[in-house]
């Protein structure tokens, strides 16, 4: 491994810390939503990805979760009926 002849200086260091700063990153509307988003990331309102869903979203998991609580409860709610008229 080389070993640097110099001693960098605080002036030169400093110097070079400069250009480390992070920028902000400006967020873009998403073509499907709206939404403001940030570039190459995948939408979180929607899921969608250069027009493609590529992840479910909340809503999405809530509306299937409530219709299967709601299927079963139709076959419960039957199942009692068959009973009583028994
Ligand atoms: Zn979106």
């Amino acid at each position: 491994m080389s070993v640097p002849k110099h001693r960098k200086t605080h002036s030169k260091t400093r110097m070079g810390r400069s250009h480390e700063a992070l920028k902000t990153v400006k967020p873009n509307a998403c073509p499907k939503c709206g939404a403001p988003k940030k570039p190459h990331i995948v939408c979180k309102e929607c899921g969608t990805y250069k027009g493609k869903q590529v992840i479910k979203t909340k809503a999405d998991v809530l509306a299937k979760r409530d219709a299967k609580r709601k299927a079963a409860e139709t076959k419960q709610r039957e199942k009692m009926s068959k009973l009583k008229n028994k």
